[in-house]
């Protein structure tokens, strides 16, 4: 009897074996910091990519710090795809010890970076240098940036792939398609409203700014909650222009964007800087920025 059954018994302990034997062969496995870019790096692999994400979904990007399981799955992965976002500057050589062999892509190689927006940069700018020390990370949420980040991205994944160039020189080409109709339409929303203003409590939305000529006023001053002059003077600030609409994101506490509001007598809504459905979510963004200028 056990004789009969050991073959089907053998047989049963190696399938989970096999089977993830198998993915591996088939798919390229990957890393990302954030959810945005897995977004991007399955537009241009497909289902020939299996990404994995640093910073999962309701974590606070800036302050993160990986898992013990992570490190273990970033030795088995291929590429990693940085963003330039702060927790990579302390981590990257780590990951890279974990993994020598492990390709380090960086994706926001080309772009220039702006310096993070201070709500009184407006009213006392910072001496030379200083308003220059800390750089905005938040490439990821503008499409003309975008389309610099997935060219990096198409071109990492021809290096640890080359058999595969042209299926990612065809995935690239036809988002880059839609990501110009993507902006185009960012465009007319805002079309003919040049330099109309929002407030929101941590300044993800200086890119986005920029790209569709609006004004971001954060709350936020260099990652610290405003001091109560600082306050007072957003409160004043938001009386005089208008703005009663606070912007907070799900990672952040909406303590004092709801001070600012109540003064005001306006409203906290929220928009999520770091959703995975990423174009969906910037047109979602767009028009609440848009419903909030009026
Ligand atoms: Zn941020």
């Amino acid at each position: 009897m056990n004789r009969v059954f050991l073959p089907v018994i053998i047989w049963l302990i190696f399938l989970p074996c096999l089977s993830s034997e198998a993915k591996a062969l088939n798919t390229i496995p990957v890393f990302v910091s954030i959810l945005p870019q897995k977004y991007f790096v399955q537009k241009i692999g497909g289902n020939l990519v299996d990404v994995s994400v640093m910073v999962r979904s309701g974590a606070d990007a800036h302050t993160f710090e990986p898992k013990p399981q992570q490190m273990i799955a970033l030795s088995r992965t291929k590429i990693y795809f940085t963003i330039g976002i702060e927790f990579e500057k302390i981590w990257l050589q780590r990951f890279h010890a974990a993994n020598p062999k492990m390709l380090i892509i960086r994706t926001d190689s080309g772009i220039k970076k702006i310096p993070m927006r201070a709500y009184n940069n407006h009213h006392h700018p910072t001496k030379a240098g200083r308003a220059n020390s800390t750089e905005d990370p938040h490439i990821w949420l503008s499409p003309p940036l975008v389309m610099i980040q997935v060219q990096n991205i198409r071109d990492g994944l021809i290096s640890a792939d080359p058999d595969n160039e042209l299926i990612y020189k065809a995935n690239c080409q036809q988002f880059m398609e839609e990501l110009n109709v993507l902006d185009d339409e960012l465009n007319r929303i805002f079309d003919g409203r040049k330099d109309l203003q929002f407030m929101v409590f941590h300044p993800s939305w200086g890119y986005f700014a920029q790209t569709y000529n609006l004004r971001q006023v954060p709350v936020e001053s260099e990652g610290k909650f405003p001091k109560p002059a600082e306050l007072q003077s957003l409160i004043q600030y938001a009386r005089e222009h208008r703005i009663r609409i606070i912007f907070v994101q799900p990672q952040f506490s909406a303590s004092s964007a709801e001070v600012i509001a109540k003064a005001t007598g306006g409203h906290v809504a929220f928009v999520d800087p770091l959703a995975e459905n990423w174009a969906e979510n910037l047109r979602e963004v767009a028009r609440k920025f848009k419903a909030a200028m009026r």
